[in-house]
């Protein structure tokens, strides 16, 4: 049988002059995202973008795989019938049979863009309307809230048959809109939050920060299966892993322990920045949520934002944890992050972290300890980087 996919823009169509390289974004990543289950072709015509497979496809796997690429708003799955009322008439019949079983009312839309087709669309919407009222007699017609909405669309080539759309993924093209680095732990919230900024147009590398022997290797296994599942909606993630146990370790042994954990932040986001500029990122991603945890008071915010110059991204500041987890097992994160293992900001949690550390005082203490710069290269350049492209893993040393 013949079939296709119709993909439709959302807000990029909004986007004048850049429409057409928000296109083809999209039609590049939707290609890498099919190109495990066969051969497909693609075009664009009238801001819809045509998937069209070369042969047999798995065509439930690819409508699965293009709704969860940005920039596509919506997609239906559509029998292509060749521009003669006879076999459009008959496909509809045959395509259908499975959507309108199930159904008791529909209607029929017709948009007709070709304008020599010899039927206009109320004629079609009547006739198909008919067709199917009598091959399937326990449908009844409903114009205001049918259970399905059979739609033909007359275009250049061809006929194209389809029921409802499916919701698309949204946002706009991964890659249009740069690159950032996105803080990485084994949580619930920093994979949501890559996801989120993705979805607005940043290409993602990743920063994971491990700390063994106080973090085993499952713990960075699991940021490692984290990443590959943001990588449906992400496009291929370079993963870094610092190892940071010397840095941990100098902070407990020389600072004040309630100022633990944000002199431990703020030496993330330096090396974060670090690793960020040489990977020609333009921001940092963080999962943090205003008031969670002491560490993301808006004090300690002040704290960490001073030591980058790069804007942190933090899509989730304004969201309660229930809309975060909702959001993680939509995209299929949540049950990776809830795994048991340790993570490196758990290591050494001090008994009373101060929640409204000032600036000033950060700053007189890291200055009094006179961390060695040479801890901070060496988490930088021990980086390990692994390149996580769906499915597949390969490591290699930085
Ligand atoms: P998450 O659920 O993502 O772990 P969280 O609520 O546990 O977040 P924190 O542990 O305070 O919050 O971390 C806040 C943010 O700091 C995380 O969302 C992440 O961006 C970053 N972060 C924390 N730990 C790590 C780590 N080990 N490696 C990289 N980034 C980290
Ligand atoms: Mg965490």
């Amino acid at each position: 049988m013949d079939e296709i996919i119709l993909l439709k823009g959302g807000e990029m169509v909004l986007k004048g002059l850049n429409r057409h390289t928000f296109e083809d974004m999209t039609i590049q990543n939707a290609k890498r995202r099919l190109a495990p289950l066969g051969s497909f072709q693609f075009w664009k015509s009238q801001s819809t973008i045509y998937v069209r497979p070369q042969g047999d496809a798995d065509m439930g796997e690819a409508v699965r795989r293009l709704s969860q690429v940005f920039g596509i708003a919506a997609l239906c799955r559509a029998r292509v019938s060749p521009k003669d009322w006879d076999c459009i008439r008959r496909d509809a019949v045959e395509y259908l049979a499975g959507d309108l079983a199930r159904a008791k009312t529909f209607k029929v839309t017709a948009k007709r863009s070709d304008k020599h087709f010899p039927m206009d669309s109320p004629a079609i919407c009547r006739e198909l309307g008919e067709a199917l009222l009598s091959a399937y007699p326990h449908l009844t017609v409903d114009v205001h809230h049918p259970d399905v909405t059979v739609t033909v669309e007359v275009r250049e080539t061809a006929a194209y048959i389809h029921t409802d759309q499916l919701p698309g993924a949204g946002g706009i093209p991964v890659g249009t809109g740069g690159r950032a680095a996105l803080l990485l732990s084994g949580g619930i919230d920093s994979p949501v939050a890559g996801c989120m900024m993705a979805k607005r147009g940043l290409e993602l590398i990743a920063v994971h920060f491990a700390a063994p022997p106080y973090t085993s290797d499952r713990a960075r296994q699991k940021v490692v299966d984290l990443a590959k599942i943001m990588t449906a909606y992400t496009g291929q993630i370079r993963l870094f892993v610092v190892p940071f146990t010397a840095i941990q370790e100098t902070l407990r042994r020389d600072g004040p322990e309630d100022y633990f954990t944000i002199l431990m932040r703020r030496y993330m986001m330096r090396i974060a920045e670090q690793i960020a500029l040489g990977e020609n990122c333009g921001g940092l991603v963080t999962g943090e949520s205003l008031g969670q945890v002491a560490s993301q008071t808006l004090q300690a915010l002040a704290c960490t934002d001073t030591v980058t110059r790069l804007p942190v991204l933090r899509p989730l500041i304004g969201m309660d944890k229930e809309e975060i987890v909702g959001l993680a097992r939509k995209l299929g994160t949540f049950d990776t992050s809830i795994l048991p293992f340790e993570d490196c900001c758990t290591v050494f949690t001090p008994r009373h972290p101060r929640t409204r550390p000032r600036v000033r005082a950060v700053e007189e203490i890291e200055a009094a300890m006179a961390l060695d710069p040479a801890l901070l290269t060496q988490a930088v350049d021990g980086a390990r980087q692994e390149i996580l492209s769906l499915g597949q893993t390969t490591r290699e040393p930085v």
